[in-house]
């Protein structure tokens, strides 16, 4: 029985190495008929951001890939959020305290401070490990009773666990098969002891993270390489409890396009392209660019993900979400560092406007002309997307490739009106009036036939007329065939832009 977790923290916008882990979640999940949880790690108060949960959910929602459990959805496993989970966290603490894998610490900030100055004098890092546990006054080595004492006063405190212990035999590693990285092995003496609980009832995301992994039954865990240090003391928190582990699988990281490191919230503005799915408005007012906003199909945005750090061991590049969740593998996902490519991303969205029905994507470009306060027939919106849309990457792109389908130029462009508009061009486009005039069935083949009949008849060059119309009809020397625009615009409009251009 496969169920999946993706359990971010509300700490701000997903950017698009989140949503990656969600995906393929998601599509492991999907493949193998099982569920997809959503979790909310919101234990760290002082880095929760109010809207952030609502902009994850929006964002799954919006790429098609919803959870199948978690807030307000089947809550058989919740509540789904940390928070709201505090008071079985402490019972888990407890215990561990109880079967002795983790003890209280009572270190004061300055205490801390000190041990670690005083190991820098002797060139050492202060490590909180087995190595310096029995020196520490304020913790292991208290009696139940002085622990009782303390907490009774108030004092402040913290449960760590106790990774290592050479004196009672423990192993010396821990020793996992991770599905992407194969075996992984960790040596226990260079570990420290990392803080579970803390005296404000509140878990570490480590011990919340893995009591929950446990008692909402999830039986793999898919997240990012950045996870991996941390799986040791997972693992050894499972064997602490005495429970099954589920299997790891750490996804690799996502590269900045160019140059070393990983892909980070900052580089979508140094190099222009977005890094969040949905665009999203900080505390400041600050506002970053999302996918959706920017133009991308949800598809596009799913795709190029997919492709980070997985492959199909074929040439395919383009794959719907259905189609992946049949393809989808775990198996091949690759250990290496996958680089984010933006100009693929716009390559794909290409391939997308392709498929898309000219009917779907008029609904889209509707939504665009009514923001400018055009309202056309759904059929001629259908049919200006046909003639344009081999030519946009973007929804967005659309306007600036069509405007003058909906609206009368009030400018020329001033270098194309030098070249092509000539001292004879205002008789030569009133006889073209003419022409246009006698024509009844006002189509672009029949317009075609007949104004390039009149030109041939003329023996002047085509050029003569057809820039200067080209240039009346649109104002500058680009868009889609003439006479298909001409049929568009209608009779009456063709005319009278003609007529304004002569003026
Ligand atoms: N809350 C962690 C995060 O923000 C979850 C990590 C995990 O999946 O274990 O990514």
């Amino acid at each position: 029985n496969v169920r999946v977790r993706f359990a971010p923290s509300p700490t701000g916008p997903l950017h698009i190495g989140g949503v990656r882990t969600a995906l393929f979640n998601y599509l492991f999940a999907k493949k193998n008929n099982g569920t997809f949880v959503l979790r909310i790690e919101d234990t760290d108060q002082t880095r929760y951001v109010a809207n952030a949960e609502q902009y994850i959910i929006d964002s799954l929602n919006w790429l098609n890939i919803p959870y199948d459990e978690g807030p307000g959805k089947n809550e058989k496993f919740g509540p789904y959020r940390q928070s709201e989970r505090k008071d079985i966290y402490k019972k888990y603490a407890e215990e561990l305290i109880a079967n002795g894998n983790a003890y209280y610490c009572f270190d004061t900030a300055e205490e801390l401070d000190a041990h670690r100055k005083n190991h820098e004098t002797k060139g050492k890092t202060f490590i909180y490990n087995w190595h310096n546990r029995a020196k520490l006054t304020n913790s292991v080595s208290l009696s139940k009773e002085e622990v009782e004492q303390r907490i009774a006063n108030g004092d402040k405190y913290v449960v760590r666990f106790k990774m290592y212990e050479p004196e009672n035999n423990t192993a010396e590693t821990i020793e996992a098969d991770d599905i992407v990285r194969g075996h992984v092995s960790f040596k226990k003496e260079i570990l420290d002891d990392k803080i579970l609980f803390k005296s404000d009832g509140m878990p570490t995301y480590h011990l919340a993270n893995i009591v929950d992994d446990h008692l909402m039954e999830i039986s793999h865990v898919i997240r990012g390489e950045e996870w991996l240090p941390s799986l040791p003391l997972h693992i050894a928190l499972y064997e602490a409890f005495d429970w099954q582990a589920p299997q790891f699988a750490h996804l690799p990281l996502i590269l900045k396009p160019v140059g070393k490191g990983k892909l980070s919230k900052r580089d979508g503005d140094k190099l222009g392209f977005p890094v969040f799915p949905l665009a999203y408005t900080n505390a400041e007012g600050e506002v970053s660019r999302g996918y959706k906003e920017d133009g991308y199909f949800s598809e596009t945005v799913v795709n190029f993900l997919a492709l980070l750090g997985w492959n199909p061991g074929t040439e395919q590049e383009l794959f719907e979400l259905e189609e992946l969740v049949k393809t989808f593998d775990l198996a091949r996902v690759n250990k290496s560092g996958a680089r984010f490519d933006p100009d693929k991303t716009k390559w794909f969205n290409q391939q997308y406007m392709q498929q898309k029905s000219n009917a779907d994507l008029a609904i889209l470009f509707a939504e665009i002309l009514k923001e400018k306060g055009i309202s056309s027939e759904e059929k001629t919106i259908e049919k200006v997307v046909s003639l344009i849309k081999e030519r946009a990457v973007f929804v967005n792109d659309f306007w600036d490739l069509s405007n003058f389908f909906f609206e009368a130029p009030t400018e020329y462009d001033a270098k194309a009106s030098r070249k092509q508009w000539k001292e004879d061009t205002p008789v030569l486009m009133n006889e073209l009036i003419a022409v246009l005039e006698g024509i009844e069935n006002f189509n672009s083949t029949n317009i075609e036939t007949i104004v390039k009949e009149w030109i041939t008849g003329k023996e002047i060059g085509f050029g003569k007329i057809m820039q200067p119309f080209r240039l009346s009809l649109v104002g500058a020397m680009k868009g889609p065939h003439l006479f298909d625009i001409a049929e568009m615009i209608g009779k009456q409009a063709t005319i009278d832009r003609i007529k304004n251009a002569i003026d």
